[in-house]
């Protein structure tokens, strides 16, 4: 009888580890997909959505279209893991057996943990959340533009710098930037998580006019006075707020005893086994671990979890291990822009922005949907090592 392996979240994750399982292990296994939608969505491209660079329809794609055939696909939310029966509950009341289970649920937006945020800002974190903000930004005629994120950790670290850059961009080719401040509000002593990134993007931030305000971790936002204020005590006035909300597991991890306190799974940073259980494992947004939630940590993660369990299927030791593996592109506008690559034991040493990042970025932008939910891309990068530092 082939292995049953159920796999939670037809996301970046879910979607590579699905189709590498069927690939590796064909008749010996049955994979299934379950996820609420069925619909897939390239999340990197929400900032280009607001901006009004990019359409909804480039965004998403059917799921089932991205999954070899052999892997079935049940549209609902699981709701419950019962891990010692090897079960996990759907939604409309019914139940899948597995013999592995992966948990590819990602990152859930909780904006009402900050009282005034959904109504008195706006986020391209969400498909709905861009749509918005692009009228929104449509509708500006100059001001306070003030961009900050409301908690940590949030999906990729990169991404608000990355949009205070292109926003500032955009107010220039409107010719509305001599009338807007645009103020990147950091929970941080430093414009992101990434210290060696912050380095190289603080200075072209000041040189473009963007201000910088660290230290202002939010607390509330009063939509009728357009003030967001900090757990410091600082408060800054705007006209429009652009807030990263806090992030939250799922309620399937929460409801199932599974995650901590904040609904993150407790993962072995090698493994990618989730703590106490053999036959679970975990990608992506979804983990503890203390790297960037990203789409390129659940593509680097999915092969190590796929190869671990067609070892286990087949009865030989699992040998892959995670490295921490991430790779992202950071745009820095002006058609510029850097790329971060690091893992457990490299930092990132991002080269000075250039054309050449902006264009990959967007290559890869273009290529997505052909690539990586099929698994066509290399399974790890190497890290380069600035000059005069050993890898060993
Ligand atoms: C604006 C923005 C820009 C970004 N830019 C980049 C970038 O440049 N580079 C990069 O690497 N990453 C980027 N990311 C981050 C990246 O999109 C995510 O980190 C990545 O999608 C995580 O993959 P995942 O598989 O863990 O989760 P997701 O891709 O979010 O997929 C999770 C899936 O789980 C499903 N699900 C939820 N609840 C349940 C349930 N109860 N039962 C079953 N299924 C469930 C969801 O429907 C979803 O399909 C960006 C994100 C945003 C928002």
């Amino acid at each position: 009888m082939p292995a049953r392996v159920v796999v939670l979240g037809g996301g970046v994750g879910g979607t590579l580890v699905a189709n590498l399982l069927s690939k590796r292990l064909r008749r010996d296994v049955r994979v299934t997909v379950v996820d609420p939608t069925g619909m897939h969505a390239y999340q990197p491209g929400y900032q280009y959505l607001a901006l009004g660079q990019a359409n909804g329809r480039w965004l998403v794609r059917d799921e089932r279209t991205l999954l070899r055939t052999d892997v079935d696909l049940v549209v609902e939310p699981a709701i419950r893991v019962h891990p010692d029966a090897g079960t996990v509950q759907l939604a409309r009341g019914g139940s899948l057996d597995w013999d592995y289970l992966v948990i590819a649920t990602g990152a859930r937006l909780a904006p009402e943990l900050v009282p005034g945020l959904t109504e008195g800002s706006y986020e391209f974190y969400s498909l709905e959340g861009a749509q918005r903000l692009r009228e929104a930004l449509r509708r500006f005629r100059g001001g306070r533009l003030l961009v900050g994120v409301a908690g940590i950790p949030y999906k990729c670290p990169p991404a608000p710098v990355e949009f205070v850059f292109l926003v500032e961009e955009y107010l220039r080719r409107r010719g509305i930037r001599n009338r807007s401040e645009v103020r990147l509000l950091s929970p941080l002593n430093r414009a992101f998580t990434i210290e060696s990134a912050s380095k190289v993007v603080q200075p072209l931030m000041a040189q473009r006019g963007i201000e910088l305000t660290t230290f202002f971790n939010v607390e509330s936002v009063d939509p009728s006075s357009g003030v967001v204020s900090s757990l410091e005590g600082e408060k800054a006035e705007f006209d429009l707020l652009v807030l990263v909300p806090p992030h939250r597991g799922q309620d399937v991890v929460v409801e199932s005893r599974l995650g901590d306190a904040s609904g993150w799974l407790p993962t072995d940073r090698t493994t990618l086994q989730v703590e106490g259980h053999e036959r679970i494992f975990a990608i992506g947004d979804a983990t503890n671990l203390p790297i960037s939630k990203s789409g390129s940590t659940a593509h680097f993660e999915a092969p190590v979890v796929a190869s671990r369990i067609a070892a286990l299927v087949k009865g030989s030791a699992p040998r892959s291990n995670y490295g921490g593996n991430v790779m992202c592109f950071l745009e820095t506008g002006n058609r510029q822009g850097t790329v971060l690559r690091f893992d457990y034991e490299h930092p990132p040493a991002p080269p000075q922005p250039s054309a050449i990042w902006h264009s990959a970025k967007w290559l890869f932008n273009r290529m997505y949907w052909g690539v990586v939910p099929q698994g066509r891309l290399p399974e790890r990068m190497p890290i380069p090592v600035p000059r005069g530092r050993s890898t060993e």
